[in-house]
């Protein structure tokens, strides 16, 4: 499932970079494509641009021979009950009331290392509860919900997507690695601190050149898992986990 926007309709946003060669690809607005990261994917490694939006990117995806489905195939209880929610809470003028009554996000991310020294990251996600038609949030913008680059490290974020957007927040990452020599962990803290000074909450999952990694965020929780070669595992939702 995905969340919906203010429409009821579920519109879904999806990016891919590879941190070698910094290519990248994203998809925005789509209704059909059953798994958009594949869609993004698509469009890096088979085309030279970085971003189709809509219906362009649906055709595209049909092109490419990717699975399409009805819309109504992400359209879950579980989000219709949380649209809903969202639409009687959004007559409330307290936007901080708002925030803390019902979540929002629904956003999956993943970053990866491989032995040959490779980064990468992907972002997908279905933006957020009662969005406007047409919004679209971080995850396609790359920089900003999403961002790999070998010679510093590989972000996927999640959380209140304007502010990411506003901060650029995976790109501003990376460039205190590049520019100030910071750690993984010191880099995402300062980014995220950023995005909270302006009013936004959220999270990012990072991952540095060397293996390093830190998955912050500044809500109260955040769906998180990492794994290493030699198949230590471990996920986490809470910040005590
Ligand atoms: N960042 C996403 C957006 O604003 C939402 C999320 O992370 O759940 O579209």
């Amino acid at each position: 499932g995905a969340v919906l926007d203010e429409r009821g309709e579920a519109s879904l946003d999806a990016s891919f970079m590879s941190g070698k060669d910094l290519n990248a690809g994203a998809i925005a607005g789509v209704k059909k494509i059953k798994n958009p990261i594949l869609a993004a994917y698509s469009v890096m490694k088979n085309t030279p641009q970085v971003l189709l939006i809509s219906e362009g990117a649906d055709q595209f995806a049909i092109e490419q021979g990717l699975d399409t489905v009805d819309n109504s195939y992400f359209i879950t209880e579980r989000r219709r009950t949380q649209l809903l929610k969202n639409k009687s809470l959004s007559q409330i003028k307290n936007k901080k009331e708002l925030l803390s009554t019902v979540s929002k996000f629904g956003t999956v991310g993943c970053v990866a290392l491989d032995k040959n020294g490779n980064l990468s990251a992907g972002t997908s996600t279905g933006g957020r509860s009662n969005k406007k038609w047409g919004r679209v949030g971080d995850v396609p913008i790359i920089g900003a919900g999403n961002y790999a680059n070998n010679n510093t490290c590989a972000i996927s974020a999640t959380g209140w997507g304007e502010f990411f957007i506003r901060n650029v927040v995976a790109h501003d990452i990376s460039s205190l690695i590049e520019y100030k020599n910071l750690n993984i962990k010191e880099a995402t803290k300062i980014s995220l601190d950023k995005v909270k000074k302006l009013g936004g909450s959220g999270g990012v999952i990072a991952l540095d050149k060397f293996g390093n990694y830190a998955m912050e965020f500044n809500t109260k929780g955040m769906y998180r898992g990492v794994k290493d070669s030699k198949g230590n595992f471990k996920v986490s939702i809470f910040k005590s986990d």
